[in-house]
């Protein structure tokens, strides 16, 4: 159908099961398509049933391109990969516990969340889109940002850096991973020399509506750049502002672990500067008494903490973007 911005949509689902019922299991799939060729974007959400606002995120965009033109190209999207996990808010795929974006290129005849994701990922790769953007969430406390993937010699040197140029236009904070994240989307997409990105747009569970229109700012942003659309009349500032704070390209980094069973008491809070060997926390006993202080390692910006104060050895209870030259193994 035509609508007045010339951008014409398609809506339909991709079967992925029969259940036991013999109801049919199916994924959305939606297509906004300019008058002009141009760069085919896939953006895919809800990979992890209970990160519900890239759906949201998703929706909004689709309603932004129905009232204005997509200029060219065109604009996929999935925004609800996981329904199984979603429907019972939980991250997995539920029926057989596993996690969908590590189940990436997927196998037609392997396990379930294999073959849910080789249905996802065969159906992105017919058209051998320019970008995938696979949303996520993150801790409640937690600020939005982009993420890179690690990179190791075997990913496409050109599709890793369009992914740096593209994850810059967004506007929000660029954070590289640490690690290698085998089964993702994203890697599994670098890995077909497909540029894809990451986006972690805040907390999970409940669409946060500060988010939403982050997130949708975030995209538009990037389309703008591509010559897709014309900008928004509205202006979203994007925070924590990367241009106004001067950040660069950040490292991702889970350190310092907790090594005492207690509590926790944070001392910051995401979006905080962090310098090196600042006090960021303490870890009390149950009784009470301080057991374990917790320094920063480097300088950067705390991206979030876990959202549970119940600590024992080993638990990761923070997310940093650190300003580190890129060859330091972390
Ligand atoms: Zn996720």
């Amino acid at each position: 159908m035509m609508n007045k911005s010339q951008t014409s949509f398609h809506y339909s689902t991709l079967k992925i099961l029969t259940a036991s019922d013999f109801s049919q299991r199916k994924l959305p799939l939606m297509c906004a398509r300019g008058l002009k060729e141009g760069p085919d974007i896939w953006l895919t959400a809800c990979g992890h049933g209970e990160e519900i606002g890239g759906m949201a995120i998703i929706h909004e965009v689709f309603r932004k391109l129905r009232k204005k033109s997509l200029l060219k190209g065109t604009i996929n999207a999935i925004p609800l990969m996981n329904p199984i996990g979603f429907e019972t808010a939980n991250r997995f795929i539920s029926l057989s516990g596993e996690d969908l974006n590590r189940s990436f290129p997927g196998k037609a005849t392997g396990s379930l969340g294999q073959r849910i994701a080789e249905k996802i990922f065969s159906t992105i790769l017919e058209n051998k889109p320019s970008l995938v953007i696979d949303l996520h969430h993150d801790w409640i406390h937690s600020v939005p940002y982009g993420l890179l993937d690690a990179p190791i010699p075997d990913l496409d040197p050109e599709a890793m850096s369009l992914c740096g140029e593209y994850l810059k236009k967004t506007g929000i904070l660029v954070v590289r991973d640490s690690e290698t994240v085998y089964g993702s989307l994203s890697h599994a997409c670098l890995r077909e020399k497909i540029p894809a990105i990451t986006l972690e747009l805040g907390e999970s569970y409940v669409i946060n509506e500060k988010n939403i229109i982050l997130g949708l700012s975030a995209i538009w942003n990037l389309l703008v750049y591509l010559e897709m659309v014309e900008p928004l009349e509205e202006r979203f500032p994007i925070m924590p502002d990367r241009k106004k704070s001067g950040w660069g390209e950040l490292m991702y980094h889970n350190l310092p672990l907790t090594t005492k069973a207690g509590i926790i008491r944070y001392f910051v809070e995401p979006g905080d500067r962090i310098r090196e060997r600042q006090k960021i926390a303490q870890v009390y006993d149950i009784f009470g008494r301080p057991i374990e202080t917790l320094y920063g390692k480097h300088s950067g910006i705390l991206l979030g903490h876990a959202d549970n104060s119940a600590v024992y050895p080993g638990k990761q209870v923070f997310a940093f973007g650190y300003q580190l030259p890129k060859t330091d193994a972390i």
